[in-house]
């Protein structure tokens, strides 16, 4: 299987008042044709700062203070002008957020904004794009697609929104989707269908996926691999197997046992205690130590490296050091 994105140590700050504060902390990852990866993580562990990295969007203050990025070849680490990034962004990398309002325009049909991406980037005339912006309608499930065709944003609802969102974001064919909480502001039943409809778009398309969520419950049905983020960092990655069967960070044990799913009947569901770091006072050790349960002395003083658990699976926990004593993983999400 060949990676078609490849990070390397990926370090990204922001200037905010005179200081640097680091949002992405030797970040390694690949990605594989055809997969979907899902990026889980509690608000504020950089999910968005990750994946914005990937299409050029860091805001102003923002760089990428260490580290690669490479895409099929390119380095897109070192593109500097929007120029450069016109070739990649939306075309190669597109991206779906949360709110579907900001990626469309309030002032024109529905039709028109399909069908002006169509024109651009796939070279055809206004009547041909007219007919192949029909057609992702019906392909995104908009009924009557014809008449709604000259409807605005504003008539249609939140879910079928979204649904126009990536049929844009699919009319530039591009290699990877990046969803960033596409269903987080949707019912659960619109979610479902939305995720139902991204997999079998990435069967007809053969699209490579990146999905953002908060919610470790939503990506089991959608995910091959899931990369749980704290604080900046990676601190685990497997296969979605892997992850809900054999995880090996203490983190992930607590996300994993706060599914309503998996608790156990009559066992209360917990949160972490205690907050994340703060960006702006350096990390010494491992980030997610004061939180830690299991955490050892080593947890303050050194940063674990990410520790092989199998070709799939890594972890950056001291508890998979050889010294590290054997712990009894919390009785809730024992399998
Ligand atoms: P959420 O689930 O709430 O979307 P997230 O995991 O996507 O959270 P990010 O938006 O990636 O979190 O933010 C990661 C960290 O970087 C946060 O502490 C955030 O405040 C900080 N950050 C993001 N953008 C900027 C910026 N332009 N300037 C300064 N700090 C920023
Ligand atoms: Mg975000």
């Amino acid at each position: 299987d060949e990676n078609i994105l490849e990070v390397k140590n990926l370090n990204v700050s922001f200037r905010v008042r005179g200081s640097e504060i680091e949002a992405i902390h030797d970040i390694s990852l690949n990605l594989k044709k055809h997969e979907t990866l899902a990026i889980v993580g509690e608000s504020g562990s950089g999910k968005s700062v990750l994946t914005k990295a990937f299409t050029g969007m860091l805001e102003q203050n923002g760089r990428i203070s260490h580290g690669t990025i490479d895409y099929k070849g390119t380095r897109l680490s070192d593109l500097r002008v929007n120029k450069q990034w016109d070739k990649i962004r939306g075309k190669e990398i597109a991206t779906i957020f949360q709110d579907p309002m900001t990626s469309l325009d309030p002032i024109h049909t529905i039709g028109s904004q399909i069908s002006e991406v169509v024109v651009k980037h796939q070279k055809k005339t206004k009547k041909e794009a007219k007919k192949i912006a029909i057609d992702l309608m019906e392909k995104t499930g908009i009924p009557n697609a014809v008449k709604r065709y000259n409807e605005y944003p504003f008539e249609y609802s939140g879910g079928m929104r979204q649904r126009i969102v990536i049929a844009i974001a699919l009319a530039c064919r591009p290699e990877v989707l990046i969803c960033d909480e596409p269903t987080t502001a949707l019912d659960v039943t619109i979610q479902a269908q939305i995720l139902d409809l991204i997999k079998e778009l990435q069967e007809e398309y053969k699209f490579t996926i990146i999905f953002i969520t908060h919610d470790l419950g939503v990506v089991a049905s959608i995910a091959d691999r899931i990369a749980v983020m704290y604080s900046g960092r990676i601190i685990e990655i497997g296969t979605c197997e892997e992850i809900f069967y054999d995880s090996r960070h203490p983190y992930t044990w607590n996300l994993l046992s706060s599914l309503p799913q998996l608790a156990r009947k009559g066992e209360e569901l917990k949160s972490i205690p205690g907050t994340p770091p703060s960006l702006y006072k350096k990390i010494v050790g491992d980030a997610f130590a004061p939180r830690n349960q299991y955490a050892m002395s080593v947890d303050f003083k050194a940063e674990p490296p990410m520790f092989k658990v199998t070709d799939t699976h890594y972890a950056k926990t001291w508890l998979l050091d050889k010294r590290a004593p054997k712990i009894q993983k919390p009785e809730v999400i024992q399998n």
